[in-house]
């Protein structure tokens, strides 16, 4: 994976709701499904390399690579018209369908897929 830095960001078009969905409608219609208190099945071998290695050097890819906007960089300490300083990643674990690209793309490997409880996961009825 090229450093941000010798990139060019790349505008996609908004998607139009016809020929083009964005991400969460997708999910949705995967039926996908993980049990509310279940353990979670994304695992961050160290929890600082999203920010100091991830954001800082590569742009935090994970919120562009995972299909399902699993992955989004926030700000815990925004507020009414403030950007905020404090950054993390919030991993929303429940909308994964299980494609394991993050597990193989993370620049660092720091991202482990484990199999989730229960048979949680997308539903594909007619695969
Ligand atoms: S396995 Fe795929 S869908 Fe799930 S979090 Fe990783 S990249 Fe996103």
């Amino acid at each position: 994976m090229k450093k941000a830095s010798a990139c060019r960001r790349i505008d996609y078009p908004k998607p139009d709701g016809k020929v083009s969905f964005d991400k969460l409608s997708s999910v949705f219609i995967s039926n996908t499904n993980h049990e509310e208190n279940q353990p979670p099945h994304l695992k961050l071998k160290d929890p600082s390399v999203p920010i100091e290695v991830n954001l800082a050097l590569y742009d935090a890819p994970e919120q562009r690579y995972c299909p399902a906007g699993v992955y989004e960089i926030v700000r815990d300490d925004a507020k009414e018209g403030e950007e905020g300083t404090n950054l993390r990643l919030q991993i929303n674990a429940q909308n994964c369908v299980h494609c394991k690209t993050c597990d193989i793309k993370d620049p660092t490997q720091n991202i482990n897929w484990v199999v989730p409880e229960g048979g949680g996961g997308p539903n594909y009825p007619n695969m």
